[in-house]
């Protein structure tokens, strides 16, 4: 309790002097608070969604009573809300956070997320959609160790999921289609709109530019990764 406490006045007084800052050490701070929180959080295996004895009625439970909580912060600190003039195409994989890809928790992106950064029409047109709303910058990204790619390359997947493979092998076709769309293609030209593909790293989410030309271990026959 007396520690709860202490640590309580601890975080006011440390968010009270992160005020003080200049703003980018306030961003600095605010970005080493925000990882300061997942370590706090992520040990906390009471917390966890992925017990193998529990029932899906335990994780709905466990999933709704965390929203409640959170939702009761939010109501006590409300946000500020942004208006982006960035988009994100990103993966579905749990492993990647769209916050964490930039050092930002302020939710200053639109970010669209399907199994394999796979587009349909439907995201051209919510992207389309977000540049007609001021978007600036679109980034289409891929990353390592993608479920979606790997069952694209295993036969076994490919019978079993036909239509998320074809999304993913025709993933290029539909980037391309993208900015061949009159009103993205026109607002690239007169450099009111840059879209760029990147590679995200899994691993630690660095982004780097996608080059098309295909990477050794691509050129050399698939492996046969079997995805889980
Ligand atoms: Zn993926």
């Amino acid at each position: 309790m007396k520690r709860t406490t202490l640590g309580f006045i601890g975080g006011v007084a440390l968010t009270a002097g992160a005020f003080a800052l200049s703003p980018k050490a306030q961003f600095l701070a605010g970005g080493a608070m925000a990882n300061a929180a997942y370590r706090m959080q992520d040990h906390l295996h009471d917390y966890d969604l992925e017990h193998k004895d529990a029932t899906p009625e335990q994780v709905w439970t466990e999933f709704k009573s965390q929203n409640e909580m959170a939702a009761k912060v939010r109501e006590a600190f409300p946000r500020t809300a942004y208006h982006p003039v960035v988009a994100m195409l990103v993966c579905m994989d749990a492993r990647i956070d769209t916050n964490e890809l930039v050092g930002d928790t302020r939710r200053n992106y639109y970010v669209v997320r399907t199994a394999g950064s796979a587009m349909s029409t439907k995201e051209e047109e919510m992207l389309e959609l977000a540049v007609n709303n001021g978007v600036k910058l679109i980034v289409l990204t891929r990353h390592s160790d993608c479920a979606a790619e790997k069952a694209a390359k295993n036969p076994e997947a490919r019978a079993k999921y036909p239509a998320l493979v074809a999304a993913v092998d025709e993933r290029e076709q539909k980037f391309a289609e993208f900015l061949a769309r009159p009103a993205i293609a026109e607002r690239i030209a007169s450099g009111k709109l840059i879209v760029k593909q990147l590679d995200i790293d899994t691993s630690n989410e660095h982004l780097a530019e996608h080059s098309n030309t295909p990477a050794p271990e691509h050129a050399a026959a698939p492996s046969e990764e079997h995805g889980h």
